[in-house]
């Protein structure tokens, strides 16, 4: 696979969903990726990369946004209340709000910044455990406490079991962000990319099928 064969799958997809062409924004996963990976499909043109470590994401891209700087980075990964301030200035949009007390501390992040991230909030459709996220049940009442909050909520977030058909997670994700008037949908990612446009993905995150497999354990 290469970037070339995602986006053109991509545009197959919105085609074959309906939905018009250049819908769906392609966040290049490149956590743990080598450099080399990296720069080559910033080479190739794309600018729009996700992250999920803050840490991380700090060491690597100042060099690449020197170079290339229109790069759109997106953080996908938990976020800690203690480094939601690098966040800020690291990241367009924030595809992880999870919880009231990061919510809070967005907002007074927000106030304090006079700008804030996009923001998704993810949901935790499969209700594990080990997962972060917020249980559907209480996802319409932690929409509002984010608006309350005067957050910039432009969707939702979900990833799916990885034993479950995603199909029906994405459905549900999309059924909870319609209900309470939210446009973006932040889900498919590498093996259900495509699965996700049929059922209205504004953003799709694959990391391997464009890099490769990554070389040490990003998840
Ligand atoms: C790693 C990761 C991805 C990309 O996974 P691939 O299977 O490599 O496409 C997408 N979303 C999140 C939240 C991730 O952590």
């Amino acid at each position: 696979m290469s970037l070339q064969d995602i986006t053109a799958r991509i545009a197959k997809a919105e085609t074959a969903a309906g939905r018009s062409a250049g819908s769906v924004k392609l966040i290049a996963v490149s956590k743990v990726q080598p450099d080399e990976r990296v720069q080559a499909v910033l080479e190739q043109g794309h600018r729009c990369f996700g992250e999920n470590r803050v840490q991380e994401a700090a060491g690597k891209w100042p060099r690449f946004t020197e170079q290339f700087p229109d790069v759109d980075l997106h953080l996908i990964g938990p976020l800690q209340t203690n480094k939601a301030r690098q966040a800020f200035d690291l990241f367009s949009t924030i595809h992880s709000v999870d919880r009231p007390k990061l919510a809070k501390t967005l907002a007074r992040l927000a106030q304090e910044m006079g700008k804030c991230p996009d923001l998704f909030i993810q949901v935790n459709t499969g209700e594990e455990d080990q997962k972060a996220g917020i249980l559907p049940a209480d996802a319409d009442a932690f929409v509002a406490e984010c608006r309350d909050l005067d957050l910039p909520v432009q969707g939702l977030m979900c990833i799916p079991p990885i034993d479950e058909e995603p199909s029906l997670h994405f459905a549900l994700l999309a059924k909870i962000a319609e209900r309470n008037g939210l446009n973006g949908l932040s889900m498919g990612m590498s093996g259900d990319f495509e699965q996700a446009i049929a059922l209205g993905a504004t953003h799709v995150r694959v990391g391997s099928a464009i890099f490769g497999e990554r070389v040490k354990p990003g998840e």
